[in-house]
């Protein structure tokens, strides 16, 4: 099994932040040509069971993301695997996943972010202390969930989205003691990391380059503590579906094995 066979972190058209051509028959067709084994729809949800929800995320519930299924019926899949899932939201308010046991039990898999904190905590961010340590609570009330063992994956952790300044500038303020705490506790959960083309933002293609990236010493550190990764394009568009190769050399470079997939096949 090679991580980057399966991509498990794909927006259709069904999230709001997707263009009109993100269609799955689209998705479908381009990611067989692209030696693809399996892909995950995972599109925005919070479930509308879970009280709160910001206005962006009303209309993108369980309904909404389960309609994809009727979609999926007529598109021929030619053996690739295809999966539904979603990419649910941290509920900071109940500091919680935004979702309900019933509707976890009902996708294929399920990605959480900790670091959504341009919906979640657009105002705790000036402050890159205060916005690192939150990342880290986001991270533990994920673990914490009840709902945690329906996780199979944290989406693109601790990188900061739509930042208003470098991301990669926060993981310094992180020690190699609070990510291995962090790591171990994911990985006593079962809980994998995501590799997603953002981590490789900001680095070159050459092995030094990929050394000196804050990235490199906190992937590092989940590989050494025994946590499982799943690999997520993210992508909002179905043109092109090239493999992204500098995600794939910076994985090897870390040291991902075939034993340190999480497949959800
Ligand atoms: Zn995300
Ligand atoms: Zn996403």
């Amino acid at each position: 099994m090679n991580l980057f066979s399966q991509d498990i972190h794909i927006h259709t058209k069904l999230s709001s932040c997707a263009g009109p051509t993100a269609l799955a028959a689209d998705y479908i067709r381009l990611a067989k040509a692209a030696g693809y084994s399996l892909i995950g729809f995972a599109d925005h949800l919070w479930d509308s069971a879970v009280p709160g929800a910001p206005g962006w995320y009303v209309p993108q519930n369980l309904a909404h993301v389960l309609s994809l299924h009727g979609e999926l019926r007529s598109i021929p899949k030619d053996g690739l695997e295809v999966r539904v899932g979603a990419e649910c939201e941290y509920d900071l308010a109940a500091r919680d996943i935004a979702i309900t046991e019933e509707a976890a039990a009902q996708l294929d898999f399920l990605l959480v972010p900790n670091s959504h904190t341009h919906i979640t905590n657009p105002g705790g961010r000036d402050d890159r202390e205060a916005h690192a340590k939150y990342m880290m609570r986001a991270f533990y009330d994920i673990l914490e969930s009840k709902n945690a063992r329906y996780v199979t994956a944290i989406a693109h952790p601790f990188l900061a989205v739509a930042c208003p300044y470098p991301w990669q500038e926060l993981l310094p303020l992180y020690s190699d003691d609070e990510f291995r705490r962090a790591f171990r506790a994911a990985a006593e959960c079962g809980i994998a990391m995501e590799f997603n083309p953002s981590t490789t933002a900001g680095m070159g293609m050459d092995e030094d380059s990929m050394r000196a990236h804050p990235c490199f010493r906190m992937f590092r550190i989940m590989k050494e503590c025994g946590c499982r990764f799943t690999y997520g394009s993210d992508r909002h568009s179905a043109t092109g579906y090239a493999r992204h190769e500098k995600t794939e050399r910076f994985a090897a470079l870390v040291g991902i094995g075939d034993g340190d997939i999480l497949s959800i096949l």
